[in-house]
């Protein structure tokens, strides 16, 4: 059984003492692909770094809504410009925040749209991250429509925006969140056709259950498996198989 994490952070600077070890043990896990995902501007080097010393991780260069001290021009340049390598299978994590980050909503929305562009530009799809935020970043994509569609990152367990997003024909991925005691995930997840599932760890954060609270690598993608299986009736190598297709169509890797 192969699995694929579709974003998870090797470039975290958790990893540094002990990152070529702990991809490896991911491997031999058989979590055979994962992206490893940018969100500012440093990080999105790292992950094309890291993405270009191992032939199963890809990258994603993006700006997310909580390093707004990388919300300028000269950034934006740079991120185009970086983006164009060929590992790099999407723009993100990009979106919106409310829950972090209050006092700049306005400019959260510029940037977001910024780089929605950018996604349109260089024809790739994006990953969003949305939290308490979830009005304006439907609408958002409604007024700015990204060509190649993309992926609701760590989706929350909202059953409005899950309904939205697959409209405007989003993937919906989930992560260690919905093995967590209180989630209450069953509604939200059969929602999701499973031709539009994917799995991630986001990790070293969101450790599912039994590990929570410690952190997390790609390798525990397996727990976050389980649970669909479970939910979906489905064995734990179907949800491994639909995931990772869907996961090789979104990003567009053959
Ligand atoms: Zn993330």
């Amino acid at each position: 059984m192969e699995l694929f994490d579709s974003h998870s952070h090797y470039n975290d600077e958790y990893f540094e003492d002990n990152r070529e070890d702990v991809i490896k043990m991911v491997y031999d896990s058989g979590v055979t692909k994962t992206v490893c995902i940018g969100y500012n501007v440093e990080q999105s080097k790292k992950a094309i770094e890291i993405a270009n010393a191992h032939n199963f991780i890809y990258a994603t260069c993006g700006i997310s809504p909580n390093d707004s001290e990388d919300f300028t021009e000269e950034k934006l340049k740079e991120l185009e410009e970086i983006a164009k390598n060929e590992k790099v299978v999407a723009i993100g994590e990009i979106g919106l925040d409310y829950y972090w980050v209050k006092d700049n909503k306005e400019l959260q929305k510029e940037y977001f749209i910024k780089q929605i562009d950018i996604a349109n530009r260089l024809n790739k799809p994006i990953t969003i991250h949305t939290r308490d935020a979830s009005i304006d970043t439907i609408e958002i994509l409604k007024s700015h429509p990204v060509k190649k569609g993309g992926i609701f990152h760590c989706c929350p367990l909202n059953q409005e925006l899950i309904k939205e997003g697959l409209k405007l024909g989003f993937y919906i991925s989930f992560s260690g969140v919905i093995t967590f005691k209180n989630a209450k995930p069953e509604e939200c997840i059969k929602l999701v056709p499973l031709d539009k599932l994917l799995i991630e760890t986001d990790s070293p954060y969101l450790s599912p259950e039994p590990f929570r609270g410690r952190k997390n690598d790609p390798s525990k993608v397996r727990y976050v498996a389980m649970k669909i299986a479970e939910i979906q009736g489905i064995s734990l190598e179907e949800v491994a198989r639909l995931t990772y297709k869907n996961a090789m169509d979104v990003y567009e890797i053959d």
